[in-house]
């Protein structure tokens, strides 16, 4: 089984050969068609296992669709346009955050796709600009990407794809309550139109409720 079996379109196809990935990883081989297909996914995944791949080339295959839809987006306070990307990627770290903005733009080279990361621990000015030069895909970190929230400066309610990436961890580092008030934030209607993968090591109480919540009828998959 190889990547062309799959059904990615051709930008990202030449992109993944670029990349020198020959064969999909087991995660990949069970995760990319599952997510095409529109499922939500529950994925138990070490790092070194090609996990971000299997999240970020479905996303980037959906938001490439979904982008020729007009995106309307309003003012936030004082006027500033507020972004509204398409789909979310949440990770624990500023370094794992970037890590991923770093391969999701390798994966969606030339094809258009806008990725953005935000992250704490840094001005938030710069990352604020980023964000008004537009924004398809956002990597965020959740607290900064609360405070973005709260300036009014990002809207989340044209999120169609989210991801959280090593759940496990943000749970461990406090960041629960800001995943949950970031996840209620794209609970607009139409309802069950939002299409979420959970990504974490382990696969303890606590991600299972946050599957629970935030998932409906997911595939449990685990490599
Ligand atoms: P990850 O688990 O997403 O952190 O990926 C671990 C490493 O494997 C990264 O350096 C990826 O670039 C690489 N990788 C992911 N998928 C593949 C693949 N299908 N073929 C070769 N390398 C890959």
């Amino acid at each position: 089984k190889s990547f062309s079996d799959i059904d990615l379109g051709d930008g990202l196809k030449q992109n993944i050969k670029r990349c020198k990935y020959l064969k999909p990883t087991p995660i990949q081989r069970h995760a990319i068609p599952m997510a095409l297909a529109g499922r939500d996914l529950m994925a138990c995944a070490q790092t070194g296992s090609g996990k971000t791949a299997a999240f970020c080339f479905p996303i980037i295959c959906g938001v490439l669709k979904d982008r020729l839809l007009p995106a309307r987006c309003g003012r936030g306070r004082g006027g500033k346009m507020m972004a509204c990307p398409l789909a979310l990627i949440l990770a624990p770290t500023r370094e794992l955050s970037c890590q991923i903005h770093e391969e999701a733009k390798k994966f969606a080279y030339q094809t258009g796709a806008k990725i953005v990361v935000a992250y704490g621990g840094a001005p938030i000015a710069q990352q604020l600009h980023n964000l008004e030069r537009g924004v398809d895909i956002l990597v965020a970190t959740p607290g900064r990407l609360v405070d973005m929230i709260e300036r009014a400066r990002v809207s989340l309610r044209m999120i169609k794809y989210l991801a959280l990436d090593e759940a496990d961890r943000m749970l461990d580092m406090g960041f629960e309550p800001q995943i949950r008030k970031i996840v209620e934030q794209m609970d607009m209607p139409p309802p069950g139109t939002r299409q979420t993968m959970l990504f974490s090591a382990t696969f303890p109480n606590e991600i299972q409720r946050l599957a629970s919540d935030f998932l409906s009828n997911y595939i449990f998959l685990s490599v």
